[in-house]
This record gives structure tokens, sequence and C-alpha cells, in this order.
């Protein structure tokens, strides 16, 4: 009898400990971000959509309709970094792809660091990558500590910037794509050499192979009612055969030491989501009875993007290609976790606006572009009128000018009085909608909405002096192609869609942000959320 009872105590304790140890989570997340996925291209395209990609992620899925970017510039390293930290740039310090660092005057790359080597390439420039530069942690990050660093995360891109931030400062490892040979490489931040098996993934050269067939459209052409015709004088040219109309070759890239055309081709989609399904199964993502985490970023959509513009066959082909990339992806992770295992969320950096000659053809008379070189030679020749020397402005980025402070210093001007004729001379051109010198951001008249979203972006040790914006639909950059990073909605509202584990089918219309997915996931996980988290649980998606 006391021996029956003591087993039967002795089984108390044991499920009482078990069910302490073990908190419900999938077996897998998975963040898929799109590169300048407009939110209006989970429906515009519908009509050619199958159903079990996009449509597949909105019927069995949650959709948060309204999702909005609370920052600008809305560009890739801002984006990536918001998605997973849940925090704005003037928090996470990741204000843009590249800035000024106040304290030195010089130039920085986002992603770059200097104390790292380059692994699987003997380029300094492409490999001297790692997170060094954001401030806070991931929501990855969060996931390692959370299960004392038994969870493993792993980001992919072409472009380094996007997958490197996503996946954190405690990533088992990111991978990018070498412009020089084409490979997956990585950095001595995360390990001294490539595992033998993403060598042997690299040593089978599938861009070659994919790129010796050209891209045509999937369907005939006449089917392709969303976009306007091939030949259009506002897009780029594509540098492998110099045109910019269907077939696209990429034949000329194969075995050269310029691998850079390739990242505009549905073959980057390809290329990533195949190496995503190679890393689950040769790191065991999901099977190891932890929960782990891969950030995977489609990186090709925003060169295409940029080449051809959202109206384009390009942009139209991309997309339905995608649709059935993400069909097989999704297909690939029921297969290995099992339906309902894994969590994914789907969503976007950044959006882009139509292309000004594009929109001036259809009557639109308030269009039009400025290029960004242009921006800081226009400031300084007022510069060297105003005070005598031409040289005030360094650089511009994403609407953001940088002075030489020395140099004003060195010349006896008042810097505030600098500002404020920029300023004013920026308010005379006719493409501006608004400047300001940051630092009086706060006693500038300007939309609470807007005044926000830029507050929400500035870091005095990386931004810019004078900040500027341009009308709605007009473009810093060249007038083919297009560019993104403004506040106005065509950059600023993206796709934010969770699907399986733990999600509630459905949808909300209501605003949410790009903030809130973080927060979500670690919700949903019961993990804490990262260090500069200010966004909010979207509730609704919780089963
Ligand atoms: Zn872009």
């Amino acid at each position: 009898m006391l021996r029956k009872t003591l087993f039967g105590l002795s089984f108390l304790v044991f499920v009482f400990f078990d069910a302490a140890a073990q908190v419900a989570r999938p077996k897998l997340v998975v963040g898929l971000v799109i590169d300048q996925m407009r939110w209006d291209y989970l429906y515009r395209y519908s009509n050619m959509y199958g159903a079990s990609g996009f449509k597949r992620l909105l019927n069995e899925g949650f959709s948060a309709e309204n999702a909005m970017i609370p920052y600008a510039p809305t560009v890739t390293a801002a984006g990536h970094t918001c998605i997973y930290t849940g925090s704005v740039p003037a928090i996470h310090g990741i204000v843009a792809n590249d800035w000024i660092e106040r304290e030195t005057g010089k130039r920085m790359y986002c992603a770059t660091d200097t104390t790292v080597q380059p692994v699987g390439s003997g380029s300094l420039w492409e490999g001297q990558m790692s997170p060094r530069n954001m401030l806070v942690n991931s929501v990855a990050d969060e996931l390692r500590l959370a299960t004392n660093f038994r969870s493993k995360v792993i980001g992919i891109a072409l472009k380094d910037r996007g997958g490197i931030f996503p996946a954190g400062h405690s990533a088992n490892a990111a991978y990018w794509f070498d412009d020089k040979t084409g490979q997956w490489i990585t950095s001595s931040y995360y390990m001294t050499k490539l595992p033998a098996w993403v060598q042997r993934y690299n040593d089978r050269r599938v861009p070659d192979s994919l790129m010796r067939t050209d891209w045509n459209l999937l369907y005939d052409p006449s089917k392709y009612i969303q976009s306007t015709g091939d030949d259009m004088s506002w897009e780029r040219l594509l540098e492998s055969d110099n045109k910019r109309t269907f077939p696209h070759s990429y034949t000329s890239v194969i075995g050269s030491k310029r691998y850079d055309p390739f990242r505009s081709s549905p073959y980057g989609t390809t290329y990533t989501l195949d190496f995503a399904r190679e890393i689950i199964r040769h790191e065991q993502m999901g099977q190891r009875g932890e929960t782990d985490m891969l950030c995977v970023s489609v990186s090709s959509t925003d060169y295409v993007g940029h080449r051809y513009g959202p109206n384009s066959l390009e942009v139209q082909d991309m997309y339905l290609r995608l649709d059935k990339e993400i069909a097989s992806f999704l297909n690939y992770l029921d297969q290995t976790m099992g339906k309902g295992n894994y969590l994914l969320f789907l969503s976007a950096d950044h959006g882009a606006p139509n292309n000004a000659e594009f929109l001036k053809s259809n009557k639109y008379v308030n269009a039009g572009n400025l290029v960004g070189d242009d921006a800081v030679k226009s400031m300084n020749r007022f510069c060297l009128g105003k005070f005598g020397d031409g040289m005030l402005v360094k650089k511009v980025y994403d609407f953001q000018a940088y002075l030489d402070l020395k140099r004003i210093d060195s010349l006896g001007l008042n810097v505030k009085t600098v500002k404020k004729e920029i300023v004013e001379y920026l308010k005379s051109l006719p493409e501006i909608w608004n400047a300001f010198d940051e630092e009086d951001l706060m006693s500038t008249v300007l939309p609470p909405v807007v005044k926000d979203k830029i507050a929400n972006s500035y870091y005095y040790r990386r931004s810019g002096d004078v900040q500027y914006f341009y009308k709605p639909q007009y473009i810093e950059g060249p007038s083919n192609g297009t560019e993104h990073g403004a506040w106005y909605p065509y950059d600023s509202h993206i796709p934010c869609v969770f699907f399986g584990w733990g999600v509630k089918a459905g949808k909300t219309n209501r605003e949410t942000y790009m903030t809130d997915i973080a927060p979500t996931v670690a919700a949903m996980l019961r993990i804490q959320m990262p260090g500069g988290c200010i966004g909010k649980v979207i509730t609704e998606i919780i089963k």
C-alpha cells in the first residue's frame, strides 16, 4: 500500500515537472520577408495566383491588412531590423542602409564590421559583415536566450543585411550572396569556415545552371492584364544583355567575376528558397526537439522592382513565380515539420512607388524625379552663392543631408544658420514637400503622423542634419525604374500575414505596425520581447 502511494506521488511529481518544462511551441518559426513587396501585391495578381501560395497563406492564416511602417526612410536594412526587433531606427540604430557616423565623419554601411573577416569569399567588401551596428537584439536572439541557446537560428538572403539583422547577435549563422562568385558566404563573426555541406552546395554552382535558361514570361503575354507593355522607356536595362524586354538573358554572367545581374532575376528567389530547404535538412532545423528559427529574405523582388517599376510585366511575372515558390516551400515544410507544426510569417521591408514617367503618361501632373547626387550638388551650389563655399554638404542618404560640420566650423560659419538657409532653399524647390533641421523636428509644423515617423527614425549619432521630403509621387533617383524610402503609403504599407502553428484564420483592417510583428511572435512563443521593442501584440492572430 505504502509502495503504491509512493509510486503515485512520484508519478505526480514527474507530471508536475514535465508540465512546467514543456511550454507549447512550434517546431520551427520561419520569417519570410519579401523585399519591396507592396501590400497590394497580395491581391493585385490574384487572378493568376494558384491556390497554394499567397492564397493559402491568406485563407488559412491571419492577415493584418493595414500594417504600416512607423518610420522613414523606408529602406531594406531598417525594415528587416524593425520586423525582427519590434523597434525603430531611433532605438535600434539601423537608420538606413548607409549613413555617416557623426563621431568620425565617415561613411558606414549598415552591416560593415571591419573586425571580422570574410568566410567563403576573398572579398573584404562582401564579407566583412555582422550585426555589430544593431543596438538592440532581435526576437531570434530572445528565442536563443529563452532556450538557453539550444534553439538554432539562421538568417539567409542574397542581401547581407536581409539575413544578418533578423537573425540577431547570437545567431548560429547568416549567409549571403557573393557578387564575385555567386556563392553563399558568411563571416568570421559566425564561424571560421563554411560547413562542409554549404561548401558542397556552393560547388554545385546552382546559379549557373539556373541562368542557362532565359527568363521568359510564365504565360502568354496577353494574360498579363495588370501590367503595361514590355518595352517601356522608363525601365532600366539589364546589364547582362543590355535589354529591357523579354526574354532576359543571363548567360554572359556564367563564369564571370560579376554575378550581380543574377540578383535581378527570378532565379534569385529559387536559389534562396532552395538554400532554405538545404539549411532545414542539413541543420535539422525544427527536428531536434527545440524550436528553431529560420529568417529568410527574398531580395530579388527588390532588384527587379527597382529596375522595371511596379507596373511592369517583370514585376508581375516575379510575383507569379514567387507564388509558386511559396506554394512549394509550404509543401516542403508540411512534409518536414507536419502541417500546423511550424509558424510562418510573411512581411516586407518596404514597398515602392510607381515610376514617375509612367504616372505622367497617365495624366499625373504631380510626379517627377530628382537625382540624389544632384541634390548634393544643388545644395552646394546654393551654399557657394550664400556662404562662399561649395562643399558644405557632404552627402545625401535617403533624403537626409549630412553637412561637413568641421568645414563649417573652420570657415567660422554658424551651423544653425547654414542649416536654416539650406532648409529655406530646399523648400523653394518645386519637387520638395517639406524640409527642416533635424534638431527642430518638434517645432516644425508637420502632420502628427509624419512627425512621429521622423522622430522614430532620428538617431543623432547616425542621422543627417537636414531632412527633406519630396512631394508624393516624386522620387529621388534616375527617371527610369523606381526608388523607395518615403513615408507615403506606397512605400510604407506592407503585408503582414501569420500562418500555421497557433494562428487563428482571419484578418483585421485596423491599423497595425511593422513593430508589432516581433512582439506577436514573442507572445506566441511565450518568450521575452526584444530589448528595444515598442510594438504591441496583434492579439487577434493568436488562437
Ligand atoms: Zn530597394
